[in-house]
């Protein structure tokens, strides 16, 4: 692999950067791997990358129906935090922003981390005693947050309009949540471990699975059957219909939830702004584009779009709180579809199938877990075993009963 650095950018700029090399191959699919993850999206390639580096294991593909990171990976909008309610969610979600700190010196690529803060908006007394339950135990947990008041808003966000329709209270601050670019987190981890020996197959549709006695064999693709020991399925708003090729339900439904950007504007919002109550968050894009989401559509579906009244749902109450940008035009829109769980908490499991692994159920927000689900699944599928940050995720905590509830901390969608 060539290591990107000032100097192979000033040697390629000799030869009119014509001779850059693909930052991964294409392969053909072997006739038989060690693992086979199914899904490029962030959680499969970063999945592929430490089973190759960190476990040792290199005879690895991850299959992928599509492009690398075209379903959630490439359509989030990026935001990093690790401010969750329970003592099991902080393992999880810190894990990975721990990692995120060190992501683009260890792909040699840059995903464009950017830990510009991030502040959830309380807008009425339910909103305050959530933050306060939810910030006193996050500080236990020992992850940053603090409480501040409406005027330390103002001084962060001078546009905000406080006296409106949804007066801000107060807010939780995490100075190290963030963003960061998400097709840069794709690619540099399909680089990464492209040159740790893994194969990247794309447009390759898995389609079926070859299971004998309870024990994984194969999998069936539209490129031929592929002899596997291991399967991880990380296929996000599809894990369902993965599952029901092996022959066993995921507790998951899947909602389109949609995003839109603005045009470019100059620097203005310089942290992400969340507001739980009402649904709608906003941050900027090093571009400069205004990147504007909410919750998502309240019907199943597959359809990768979000519906108009969404829109309105979203755009209202940031004109509200915003209304600095009631004349800037909207530019692009988009949705993806999302898994959700009934406690809005993610499935990293083993399954009925030995050999079997899922790594679902992130729903609107697992973009911001992606190094840490990858290292922590990568390590349960290598040792048979989940890691001890994965194992409070089984799917058997629905049946179990023993839930991670964190639908107040993902209420605003991430
Ligand atoms: C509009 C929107 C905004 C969001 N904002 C945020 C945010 O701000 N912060 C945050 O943390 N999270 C956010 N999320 C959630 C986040 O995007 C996802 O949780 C995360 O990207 C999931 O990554 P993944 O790698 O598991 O899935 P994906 O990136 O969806 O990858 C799964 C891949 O599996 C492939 N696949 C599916 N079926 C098959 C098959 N049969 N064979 C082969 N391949 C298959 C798909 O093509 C896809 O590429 C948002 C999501 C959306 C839709």
């Amino acid at each position: 692999m060539m290591k990107y650095s000032i100097f192979s950018l000033a040697r390629n700029a000799r030869t009119y950067h014509q001779d850059w090399p693909k930052a991964w191959r294409s392969p053909d699919p072997k006739p038989e791997y060690d693992v086979v993850i199914v899904g490029g999206g962030g959680h499969g390639l970063a999945t592929a990358y430490y089973l190759a580096t960190v476990c040792g294991i290199t005879n690895v593909a991850v299959i992928e129906k599509g492009w690398l990171g075209g379903g959630n990976t490439g359509r989030n909008t990026t935001i990093v935090r690790s401010n969750y309610l329970w003592d099991e969610s902080a393992a999880l979600y810190d894990h990975a922003v721990n990692l995120w700190e060190g992501l683009s010196q260890e792909l040699n690529y840059n995903v464009m981390f950017s830990q510009r803060g991030l502040l959830h908006l309380a807008h009425n007394v339910h909103d305050m005693q959530e933050i306060g339950r939810r910030g006193n135990s996050i500080y236990l947990n020992g992850v940053d947050s603090e409480f501040i008041t409406p005027e330390q808003v103002k001084e962060m966000v001078p546009f905000i309009n406080l006296n409106c329709r949804y007066p801000v209270m107060g807010a939780l601050l995490q100075k190290r949540g963030g963003t960061a670019r998400h097709d840069a987190v794709a690619w540099g981890y399909a680089r990464a471990a492209d040159a740790a020996g893994v194969d990247i197959i794309q447009n390759c549709e898995v389609q079926g699975f070859d299971i004998t006695d309870g024990k994984i064999q194969a999998v069936r693709t539209s490129r031929g059957t592929i002899k596997a020991k291991k399967v991880g399925v990380v296929t996000a708003g599809h894990s369902s219909v993965v599952a029901e090729m092996a022959g066993f339900r995921m507790p998951l439904e899947s909602f389109p939830l949609q995003a839109f950007v603005s045009e470019p504007l100059k620097p203005i919002v310089d942290c992400v702004i969340m507001s739980n109550a009402i649904h709608a968050y906003i941050s900027q894009s090093d571009k400069g584009e205004l990147v504007i989401g909410g919750s998502g559509d309240p019907f199943i579906s597959y359809s990768q779009r979000g519906s108009f009244d969404q829109i309105e749902h979203v755009a209202g109450p940031i004109l509200e709180l915003y209304p600095i940008f009631s004349r800037v035009r909207m530019m692009r829109q988009w949705g993806g579809i999302t898994d959700v769980t009934t406690d809005r908490s993610p499935i990293l499991t083993k399954t009925p199938v030995e050999g079997m692994y899922f790594n679902c159920g992130w729903g609107t927000g697992g973009f911001k877990a992606t190094p840490g689900s990858g290292h922590v699944f990568a390590m349960s599928i290598a040792k048979g075993e989940m890691h001890p940050i994965a194992a409070p995720f089984s799917m058997d905590r629905f049946s179990s009963g023993a839930l991670i509830d964190e639908a107040a901390a993902a209420a605003v969608a991430h």
